[in-house]
């Protein structure tokens, strides 16, 4: 009695009931019935309709009860709807088309896979992969359906890799929600083109500023399809990471005419001169020390990059471009190639840098997401394709709304 009623409950059935429950070998049965005389819902157009007949038995995979597999079965009800003038199945409250699973166990599935890796749940539920990546589809079609794009501020762009050094997928994300709003594949001039297609219509009025790198693809498009007044800032954190390369291949360099005398004096120095001096421990501070006495170009590309730091630090934009306009001037006086060609970007760039002080935006809440995509990607060595890592990233990280009525049974 008490599972009868309990079925009922989690399913929500209104104009159906539970008429047995059953063991039958090693798994629970459920005979499933529909209320005499109750008009049910026409699959086609939902309206209320007169019940004809039965179909044949239909078996239902369900979620399991503690670990014991459990069947739903039920002879679908055929209508006679009015509206779409002839005999229609009814539309069944605890599945979807011409699934053999519940919609609750569909759910179930999707809701494991946004933590375990999908074999894993596969196993743990005795289905197939085939079937994991299904509710995960079911979930996000449902989500990307029902989410609200029409309220988005600031985008940022970005890209990631599928592994170290391959294929690139270009990734939009919503900066104020974090969450991910659409990924393409490739980093072209087109991938972002698609984006624009897909939702520029719905963003515009609310889109305020975008949020990239300085890549020369990303920018006219971007110019293309969002409106005049919408500011498009360059990225503090990329332009940071190619402050960082500069100094990097200084480095390089420098060890390289260093190799004939002196191959330990810069052996494992790449950190040193690349984080930020209050993060350093105690042994890289004290070598940092050493080295800053002598006269080297790694040294003097690493000032640079330090005093670059301050230039985030301006309240007013008009301060700020004084001081980029000082940076400049040293950067170029370097003697340094790498900082002076770092510094000739941020001039041909320079309108977009100076954005940050009219809209203090950064990608920096997509590193987090990124190194969560990442983890992903990781725990789902099975995304051999590019449609099925979108799927799992939107999955994961587009925080797609759920239907709300439905019973969680995890
Ligand atoms: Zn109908």
């Amino acid at each position: 009695m008490l599972i009868k009623r309990i079925v009922k409950k989690t399913l929500n059935v209104k104009r159906h009931k539970v008429l047995k429950v059953v063991e039958k070998g090693d798994q629970i049965e459920i005979h499933m019935d529909v209320c005499k005389r109750r008009r049910l819902p026409c699959g086609t157009c939902q309206r209320l309709s007169a019940q004809r007949d039965r179909l044949k038995q239909r078996r239902f995979k369900h979620v399991p009860l503690w670990g014991i597999p459990v069947v739903l079965l039920y002879r679908p009800v055929r209508v006679t709807c009015t509206v779409c003038g002839g005999i229609r199945v009814e539309n069944i409250p605890f599945s979807q088309g011409k699934s053999r699973m519940t919609t609750g166990l569909l759910w179930t599935l999707s809701a494991m896979a946004k933590i375990l890796p999908w074999k894993t749940v596969a196993q743990m539920y005795q289905v197939s992969w085939n079937t994991v990546q299904a509710a995960v589809k079911q979930a996000v079609d449902y989500g990307v359906n029902h989410r609200d794009v029409g309220s988005v501020i600031y985008i940022g762009i970005d890209e990631i890799s599928r592994r170290k050094g391959h294929k690139y997928a270009t990734v939009v994300y919503d900066l104020t929600e974090k969450r991910i709003l659409w990924m393409g594949e490739g980093r072209k001039k087109e991938t972002l083109e698609e984006f624009f297609k897909e939702h520029g219509k719905a963003l515009k009025g609310t889109l305020k500023a975008v949020c990239c790198d300085m890549w020369q693809s990303y920018i006219d498009v971007i110019e293309q399809n969002v409106e005049e007044d919408v500011v498009m800032v360059f990225d503090k954190f990329h332009i940071v990471g190619h402050l960082n390369k500069a100094v990097d291949e200084v480095r390089k360099e420098e060890a390289r005419t260093l190799k004939k005398d002196n191959p330990e004096l810069l052996k494992k120095t790449r950190y040193i001169w690349l984080k930020n001096p209050e993060n350093l421990t105690d042994k890289q501070r004290s070598r940092l020390g050493y080295l800053e006495k002598l006269n080297l170009k790694v040294n003097r590309a690493y000032l640079l990059k330090e005093s670059f730091r301050d230039f985030w630090d301006y309240t007013y934009r008009k301060s700020a471009k004084k001081y980029l306009a000082k940076w400049f001037w040293w950067a170029t006086h370097s003697r340094l190639e790498p900082l002076r060609d770092f510094a000739w970007m941020l001039r041909g760039h320079q309108e977009g840098i100076m954005n940050y002080f009219k809209c203090r935006i950064t990608n920096g809440v997509t590193e987090g997401m990124n190194n969560k995509a990442k983890t992903v990607i990781k725990r789902c060595y099975g995304f051999r394709t590019i449609p099925t890592l979108k799927l799992a990233l939107y999955h994961c990280l587009g925080k797609l709304p759920e239907p709300k009525f439905m019973h969680r049974f995890v």
